[in-house]
C-alpha cells in the first residue's frame, strides 16, 4: 500500500461534479504537483485531503490509516496557500510558533524548533519581524516554515509562487524543492504553470474537468502525453489532424501527405481518423532524409524568441510550428519560401481525444 492513498474520491457542490472518480498513490517522500487550468479540481482534492472539505464518496488514507471523517487538526498536514495568509500581529517568530503552541508543547522545545525551522529557510534574523515588514518571498517562506514546524506527515502547497514576480518564483521553487529533499517530507504541489510542475516534481498529475488525465514522471508526461488535453497543456503546439491509411504498420496522411508513426499504434487501431502531436523541437527544417517523415509547404511566419527561432510552415489546410536554435551566422527563413520539414517516426505522437 502507498503513504498517500486517494480512492475513487469524488465531490459536488450541489449538482455540479467538481471532482469525479480521483484515483491516486503516492509513495512515502515523493514531491508530486496537480498541474492543470483554472476550475479542474487541483484545490479542490487538495482540500479535501487537508480536511477543509468533505468527500461526496471514496477514501483518503495516509500510512494505511483511513483518515477520510477525520477533522483538519487530527490529520497532521501541513498547507501553504498562494496568499502567504500570515496572522498579521504576530511576529515571524510567533507565527512559525503557532501550531505547535496550539499542540501544547513545551516552550523550550518550541523555541528550538522555530529556530532550526528559520534557519532551514534561512531568516533567522528576522524572527522579531512583523508579515508586514517582509517581502512577498520572504513571507512566503515563514509561511513554509510554518507549515513545516509542526512536523507534518504530508506537506500541501497550494499555488504558493503565484502571488511573486518571475526571478523569486524560479528561486523560491528551487528552495523549496531542496527542503523537501533535505526533510524526505511527501509533498503535493498545486499549480496550473507547466514549466513549474515539469522542473520541479518527481511525478505529475495532469488534470481536466475533475479526472486525472495522465499520472507520470515530467519525462514521460512531457515526451508521451496520452490525451489532445495534456499534450495541449505541456506545451506541443502542433495537434493535427490524421487520416489513417495503414494502422498496422503507422501509416497515416496528414493534409493528404504521407507519414509513419511508431509509437501508440493500438491508437489507429479499426479507425480512419487520429489526432497527431508533433513537438516543435523535434521538427527540423531540412530536405527529405534517411528515413524520417518530410511534408513539404510554404514558410508562413518566423518569430524571433531570443533561444529559438519559431517558424510556422503552412502544409495544404494546417499548419506546422517548428523550433530552430538561433544562430547568428544563418540567415533565418524567409517567409514565402518552399520549405520541408521533416522529423522522426518515433517524435510522431497519436494522442487519445479525450481520457
Ligand atoms: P484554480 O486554479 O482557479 O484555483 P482549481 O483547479 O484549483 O482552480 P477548484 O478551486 O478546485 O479548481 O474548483 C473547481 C470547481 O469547483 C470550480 O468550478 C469552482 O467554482 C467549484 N467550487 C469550488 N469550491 C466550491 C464551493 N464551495 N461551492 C461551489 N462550487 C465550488
Amino acid at each position: 500500500m502507498a503513504f498517500l492513498e486517494l480512492s475513487h474520491v469524488k465531490k459536488s457542490f450541489g449538482q455540479v461534479h467538481v471532482v469525479k472518480d480521483f484515483d491516486m498513490a503516492i509513495e512515502k517522500g515523493e514531491f508530486i504537483s496537480f498541474l492543470g487550468p483554472s476550475g479542474c479540481g487541483k484545490t479542490t482534492v487538495l482540500r479535501m485531503i487537508a480536511g477543509f472539505e468533505t468527500v461526496s464518496s471514496g477514501t483518503i488514507t495516509i500510512g494505511g490509516h483511513d483518515l477520510t471523517d477525520l477533522k483538519p487538526n487530527q490529520r497532521n498536514i501541513g498547507m501553504v496557500f498562494q496568499a502567504y495568509a500570515l496572522f498579521p500581529n504576530m511576529t515571524v517568530g510567533q507565527n512559525v510558533a503557532f501550531g505547535l503552541k496550539v499542540a501544547g508543547k513545551p516552550k523550550a522545545e518550541i523555541d528550538v524548533t522555530v529556530k532550526e525551522m528559520l534557519d532551514l529557510i534561512h531568516l533567522g534574523h528576522l524572527i522579531d519581524r512583523f508579515p508586514y515588514q517582509l517581502s512577498g518571498g520572504q513571507q512566503q517562506r515563514v509561511a513554509l516554515a510554518r507549515a513545516l514546524a509542526i512536523r507534518p506527515r504530508v506537506l500541501l502547497l497550494d499555488e504558493p509562487l503565484s502571488a511573486l514576480d518571475a526571478k523569486i518564483r524560479v528561486s523560491l521553487r528551487e528552495e523549496i524543492r531542496s527542503i523537501q529533499r533535505k526533510l524526505g517530507i511527501t509533498t503535493i504541489f498545486v499549480t496550473h504553470d507547466q514549466e513549474e510542475a515539469l522542473s520541479i516534481s518527481d511525478r505529475i498529475v495532469v488534470m481536466n474537468e475533475g479526472r486525472a488525465d495522465q499520472i507520470g514522471t515530467p519525462f514521460e508526461i512531457y515526451n508521451f502525453p496520452r490525451t489532445r488535453f495534456v499534450a495541449s497543456f505541456v506545451g506541443t503546439l502542433n495537434i493535427l489532424p490524421g487520416h489513417v491509411a495503414d494502422g498496422a504498420s503507422g501509416r497515416i496522411e496528414i493534409d493528404g501527405q504521407a507519414v509513419h508513426a511508431c509509437r501508440d499504434l493500438a491508437r489507429l487501431t479499426g479507425r480512419s481518423a487520429c489526432t497527431v502531436a508533433l513537438r516543435p523541437e523535434a521538427i527540423r527544417l531540412g530536405t527529405a532524409g534517411d528515413g524520417a517523415n518530410h511534408l513539404t509547404g510554404k514558410i508562413e511566419e518566423v518569430s524571433f524568441l531570443g533561444a529559438v527561432l519559431r517558424v510556422r510552415v503552412r502544409l495544404a489546410d494546417h499548419a506546422i510550428s517548428l523550433d530552430m536554435f538561433n544562430n547568428p551566422g544563418v540567415a533565418p527563413p524567409e517567409r514565402g519560401s518552399p520549405a520541408t520539414v521533416t522529423f522522426a517516426r518515433e517524435d510522431v505522437l497519436i494522442v487519445e481525444e479525450a481520457a
